[in-house]
């Protein structure tokens, strides 16, 4: 198999190189990048797998890159997660906002670095093959509109069946109630943020025994799990 390569964006030779250094010995392709302009040269060379984007870069940050990448036709949909020295959430939320997949603020271990990549790279392959959803022992199935927990079916209107279907193909992550807002809702219809709660109120009554798998994050956003005790 390929080894999957990850771009590396971070003005801080000593954090990139020892970042490289343990991703190459753990069976990545790393490539790094000290600003913007020598980032966006490398992804015009080849698009890399995952991109490690430390928000704090000389000229633009990497907010400002993120969401640049996101609004260009071939960087849409490549896998980022943000590096920040930040604990503030709103400044969490910005960063997922501007369309990172994931954050994880410095510092952090080797460890955690890995299960997230890993986590992100997961999350992103199987786009195409999800007609069923399993997570745990709720499923969801696109074709037939249904929704089953232990196998009993559930009753779950339309738009807190989209808003499953979703949270249940990117699960484990959080999501701000901008970006449910986005890919669920679609972004040309103007809806207020409250909106979200109000259906994730009605997912959670839908779903009964399994309501705990759908996880309020403070200040972050939500977040469909399989790890939640139900
Ligand atoms: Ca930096």
């Amino acid at each position: 198999m390929k080894k999957p390569r990850v771009l590396i964006v971070e003005d801080e030779s000593s954090i990139a190189e020892l970042i490289a250094v343990n991703l190459r010995h753990n069976g990545f392709d790393p490539l790094w990048a000290s600003d913007g302009p020598s980032a966006q040269r490398e992804i015009d060379t080849a698009l890399p797998d995952l991109v490690l984007l430390d928000w704090m870069l000389p000229g633009q940050s990497g907010l400002q890159l993120a969401r640049q990448w996101r609004k260009d036709p071939r960087t849409k949909d490549m896998p980022i997660l943000m590096l920040t020295a930040r604990g503030d959430e709103p400044d969490k939320v910005a960063g997922l906002d501007a369309g990172a997949d994931d954050y994880i603020t410095k510092p952090f271990s080797t460890q955690e670095m890995l299960a997230r990549i890993r986590a992100v790279l997961r999350r992103r392959a199987p786009e195409a093959s999800t007609e069923r959803v399993e997570i745990g022992e709720l499923a969801l199935d696109m074709s037939t509109h249904r929704v089953t927990w232990q196998n009993a079916p559930l009753k779950v209107g339309p738009t807190e069946f989209k808003l499953l279907g979703y949270l249940m193909q990117h699960a484990e992550r959080v999501h701000s109630r901008a970006q449910l807002l986005d890919k669920v809702w679609g972004d040309h219809v103007y809806i207020e943020e409250r909106t979200v709660d109000v259906h994730v109120k009605r997912l959670r009554e839908s779903l009964g025994p399994a309501a705990a798998m759908v996880e309020t994050v403070r200040g972050a956003g939500y977040r469909l799990t399989s790890q939640a005790t139900v």
